[in-house]
């Protein structure tokens, strides 16, 4: 039974992750622990089935509201080859935001005009070979477009299909887009270079999952369009780049994770504030926060936001990317020794926290990983069989905060100590769930001269066996 603050060992409390049976099927398939021996290391497994679902439920509220939408799948949440390969199968578009990028997507089958190039002043390279691909552009400064309309007016490409992005009135402090009187020359700037540069529309990309926001600036955009379009411009679409919000746990296990942490909880005393971790529930993830978007009302106006759109023969064009990969993937870490410390364990594993990561947030990922014994069965709470005595809390589990095989001090998995069912034994898989949006490989690097975790696709959870193969095939 669960009795609250566990004073005994001081674990944490447990944010264990939604269930996902496609997860759990690979889990008890085995096949982790076959994978673990085959490349000696840590590695990803990928569930693109999850992201085929993901982006039909949001295609699907188009489809049910009437508004034109299109997605481009935000390439940077994740490196992996199938997701472009699955969003050039479904004829969806490919958010890009380096010339490595724009590259991957062309080469694993994106068309350019499939392409959204977005990120702040953009190298030469990047505009001339997504012009010549018939990329769409979100312009993010003056100079940009400056430099846009002078590459073009070279008379080689073009005109450039572009956007231009706006400084959220909401986040002043962001370094990205144009403010108003930015907005206003660069509108200019467009008319006087029409064979340049083809204004499609209007983009931005707010920080933060709060909805209400983003219908506001949605609208406030969609005013851009109508403001272009009296000078003669063909404005007829806006972007609202990224930020739906996914639910990784129960609201009950989040909001008493936030309520009742405190540095007795982490290893070495850590601290983190409760306002830098990821949300990691949401009431409306997904393709449900489209729909909420969709209906609210946006500041100002009397209809909701579809309405607006279809009014003005709007296209809203979105670039998710965590969302497009909730449940859409796990890592797996072999657990490499365990010692106590002050009752409680540590375990180290043979990977680093670079594939698993929120170091640029001051936070750390919170849904708790799985323990799974060297044939693949979920441990068992038997404390008869402890291999040597390891205190328990009065829910029977033991503690036990996760750092790296490296020589690191700051280099921690889990800076808290999770609950687990049994003290972990070396050859024991510890399996991080739903890490496919951001925690594969954003920071990831060979640091010790450890290779990166492979990526394994399993292209079919529906049988007993799994079907898997390399995301990337060695040459
Ligand atoms: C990061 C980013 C996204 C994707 O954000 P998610 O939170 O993963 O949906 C989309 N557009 C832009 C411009 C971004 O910088």
């Amino acid at each position: 039974m669960d009795t609250g603050r566990n004073t005994d060992t001081a674990a944490a409390p447990p944010v264990p992750a939604l269930p996902d049976p496609a997860s759990e099927a690979v889990l008890r398939s085995g096949l982790p622990a076959e994978l673990a021996y085959a490349f000696g290391g840590p590695f990803h497994f990928l569930l693109p089935d999850a992201f085929d679902a993901n982006l039909s439920a949001t295609l699907a509220v188009f489809a049910e509201t009437g508004v034109e939408g299109k997605v481009y799948y935000a390439k940077k949440a994740n490196k992996a080859a199938v997701w472009v390969e699955r969003c050039a199968a479904a004829g969806c578009g490919v958010d890009v935001a380096s010339l490595g990028e724009l590259r991957e997507a062309l080469g694993h089958g994106v068309p350019g005009d499939q392409l959204v190039v977005t990120g702040p002043a953009k190298a030469a390279a990047l505009h001339e070979l997504a012009v010549r691909h018939r990329a769409l552009i979100a312009v993010d400064s003056l100079d940009e477009l400056d430099s846009l309309i002078g590459l073009v007016g070279t008379g080689r490409t073009g005109p450039a299909r572009i956007l231009l992005r706006c400084l959220p009135t909401s986040q002043p402090h962001s370094r990205f887009g144009l403010d108003a009187g930015q907005l206003a020359a660069a509108l200019e700037m467009c008319a006087r270079g029409a064979e340049a540069v083809r204004l499609e529309g209007f983009s931005f990309h707010l920080s933060g999952y709060a909805l209400q926001p983003r219908a506001d600036l949605a609208a406030e955009l969609i005013g851009h369009c109508y403001r272009a379009r009296a000078l003669g411009l063909g404005a007829d679409r806006i972007s609202i780049g990224g930020g739906l919000p996914t639910s990784y746990t129960e609201d009950h296990h989040f909001t008493r994770y936030l309520a009742e942490q405190h540095s007795g909880h982490y290893h070495a005393q850590k601290s983190f504030s409760a306002g830098d971790f990821y949300p990691y529930h949401s009431p409306t993830p997904g393709a449900q926060a489209l729909r909420e978007l969709l209906a609210l009302v946006p500041n100002g106006h009397e209809q909701p936001l579809s309405g607006i759109l279809k009014d003005g023969g709007i296209t809203l064009l979105m670039e998710p990317g965590r969302a497009l990969l909730h449940q859409a993937g796990a890592t797996v870490f072999e657990v490499q020794g365990v010692k106590e410390r002050d009752g409680y364990l540590l375990v180290t594993v043979n990977g680093t926290s670079l594939s698993l990561s929120e170091q640029w947030f001051n936070s750390e990922y919170l849904p708790d990983p799985v323990l799974l014994d060297s044939t693949g069965d979920e441990a068992p709470l038997d404390p008869a069989e402890d291999e040597q005595p390891v205190r328990r809390g009065p829910d029977g589990t033991c503690a036990a905060a996760v750092g790296a095989a490296t020589c690191l001090e700051s280099d921690m998995l889990s800076w808290r100590k999770i609950r687990l069912p049994r003290p972990p034994r070396p050859g024991d898989l510890l399996v991080y769930p739903d890490t496919a949006g951001y925690q594969m490989d954003s920071n990831e690097s060979p640091f010790h001269d450890l290779p990166l975790p492979a990526k394994v696709v399993i292209d079919r959870t529906d049988r007993a066996r799994p079907r898997w193969r390399l995301d990337r095939h060695f040459h």
